[in-house]
């Protein structure tokens, strides 16, 4: 097969408009007609729109990549049925896929020379790899960050989740349902700081009960 794709990693905090960025991409790709897809893994279900939203208010439709779906096999049968391959599909929060997910993509990459275009996270809250995220560093063609700036100035590197008084988490799953406002990007020194200082909070509060 003569086309070739290019499997993408773009990654970057929370807050840094991923999803803007690849509804922007998406809409690129309309103006010059090009056949694309977006894909969204689902975690939460009680979400029933299937629609990729930033909170500049564009959307588009996408499809549920579920826990346990073979991605290649459904992208396959897709194109078998509409005997259309795509250009490009794009996938956002791409850190909640599994390590076979991503493998899958990348073979849809290679078999059927779409490009595919995953935009997440590179860490969790505490500060680990997610699977999906060391899957796509171990394959992708090209990675790419998406930068975004710390309060302080520095760039941000840490998903930090915060509690309801404004203090650090650092026990907890490594997914939270429905919990977006959570979370504040910050730099490394800011969160061993916020950190710290949490943590004195917590203590003054215990020896003042
Ligand atoms: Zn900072």
């Amino acid at each position: 097969m003569d086309k070739r794709g290019k499997l993408y990693f773009r990654y970057g905090t929370m807050g840094s408009a991923k999803t803007a960025l690849l509804l922007t991409q998406a809409y690129n790709f309309e103006e010059r007609g090009l056949n694309y897809l977006c894909m969204k893994p689902i975690i939460d279900n009680r979400e029933n729109n299937n629609v990729i939203r930033s909170r500049i208010g564009i959307e588009r439709e996408c499809t549920w990549i579920y826990q346990d779906m073979n991605i290649y096999e459904y992208v396959k049968d897709l194109y078998e049925e509409s005997l259309v391959v795509k250009d490009w599909i794009l996938v956002d929060e791409a850190q909640f896929l599994s390590a076979e997910q991503i493998d899958e993509l990348a073979r849809i990459v290679d078999d059927f020379g779409t490009n595919v275009v995953c935009y997440g996270l590179r860490t969790d809250f505490q500060s680990h790899l997610f699977e999906g995220s060391r899957r796509l560093f171990e394959l992708a063609d090209t990675i790419e960050e998406i930068k975004s700036t710390c309060a302080c100035g520095r760039k941000t590197s840490i998903n930090a989740r915060i509690d309801g008084h404004g203090n650090i988490v650092t026990d907890g799953n490594q997914v939270e349902i429905g919990g977006d406002d959570r979370y504040i990007a910050m730099c490394r020194s800011c969160w061993r700081n916020k950190r710290l200082e949490s943590a004195e909070r917590n203590s003054l509060k215990f020896q003042s009960e």
